[in-house]
């Protein structure tokens, strides 16, 4: 199938560069991927996207931006891009293996994902005590004790959320201090239900067949280290997340860490053509609202390129 402007990703920046793509005439093809609305969609509330004056539930504000795409054109097709081939024009984006598009222009705004511990138990117990998403899974611990390892935005977020739910929440941060906004750290220190270990890293979790405790280790490598056991039900990473770029990694190029490198504050990658919006390009900001500004901008350029050609 022969498209002039394909979109790779359904969250802000996504549907946002294919609400501009499709007002341009582009007739965008976007490509929903495995978790429809993007990592929105795994927190409760969203308070800081402009234009909700009283907060909005995430999958509502999703589906208002979706449904403005949708309302000028936008093509949705929900499936896993496996492959693209970017060394040739039209570019090739392949989807479950079978279906291939050819595009003039790509908008990749893949997002990123949570990232673990990389301790074994925590694969073991991984559905059975083990989750990087409290909205998705809190429910299940109602009125028991969990614990939440971080101590950044996310971290501060799910540990007040799940003190909705649950009788005793720890927080487990590396850190003698927490890195999250003042008014989130505000919120966790304020509630009552929630203990903030301070200068703890977890070693291992413990439990027949699932989570029932973690072993945990405070003020790792000081002459006062100690090793120290809590008693929980459920264990909520919440230390960041990786970008969803591995896919792309053959044609562009990436930091580090695997974010694509743009040019300056513009979203154009080292191929001409191939544009990078949203988390999968920002180490920085990683906020809603400035995953929709550059995706607008990826839209803009987009169609500028096209134009050119
Ligand atoms: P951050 O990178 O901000 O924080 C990650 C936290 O996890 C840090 O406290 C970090 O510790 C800790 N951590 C990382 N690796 C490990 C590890 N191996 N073991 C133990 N602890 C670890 O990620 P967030 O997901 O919290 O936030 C990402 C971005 O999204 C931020 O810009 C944030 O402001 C934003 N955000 C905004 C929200 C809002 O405004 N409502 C809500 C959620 C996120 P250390 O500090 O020691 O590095």
């Amino acid at each position: 199938m022969n498209v002039k402007c394909l979109i790779i990703g359904s969250g802000p920046a996504g549907y946002t560069a294919a609400i501009y793509a499709a007002r341009a005439n582009l007739a965008p093809v976007l490509i929903e991927g495995p978790q429809l609305g993007g990592q929105l969609t795994t927190t409760t509330e969203v308070e800081n996207f402009p234009g909700y004056p009283d907060g909005v539930e995430p999958f509502t504000m999703m589906d208002d931006i979706r449904r403005q795409a949708e309302r000028f054109g936008t093509q949705f097709v929900s499936g896993i891009v496996t492959k693209v081939d970017f060394s040739v024009n039209p570019k090739k984006v392949i989807i479950e293996d079978e279906i291939e598009y050819e595009a003039d222009a790509v908008i990749i705004a893949t997002g990123a994902s949570a990232k673990y511990l990389g301790i074994e138990s925590e694969r073991t117990y991984r559905g059975r005590g083990v989750s990087a998403c409290a909205t998705c899974d809190g429910f299940f611990y109602r009125k028991k004790t969990v614990a939440v390892v971080g101590g950044g935005d996310t971290a501060c977020e799910e540990a007040n959320y799940l003190a909705g739910l649950c009788e005793k929440v720890y927080m487990i941060v590396r850190k003698p201090y927490l890195r999250a906004s003042e008014i989130m750290q505000q919120r966790v220190l304020n509630n009552p239900k929630i203990e903030v270990l301070f200068e703890h890293n977890t070693l291992q979790l413990t439990g027949e067949g699932k989570v029932q405790g973690a072993d945990l280790v405070f003020r790792k490598g000081e002459p006062d280290e100690e090793m120290r056991h809590i008693d929980i039900d459920g264990f909520f990473l919440a230390i960041g997340h990786h970008p969803n770029t591995e896919l792309f990694k053959d044609y562009l190029h990436r930091d580090a860490e695997g974010y694509i490198i743009v040019d300056g504050d513009s979203p154009r990658t080292n191929i001409p053509g191939v544009f990078a919006a949203g988390d999968c390009a920002d180490p920085h900001y990683r906020q809603a609202i400035v995953a929709a500004g550059s995706g607008a901008k990826a839209a803009i350029e987009a169609d500028k390129y096209i134009k050119s050609l």
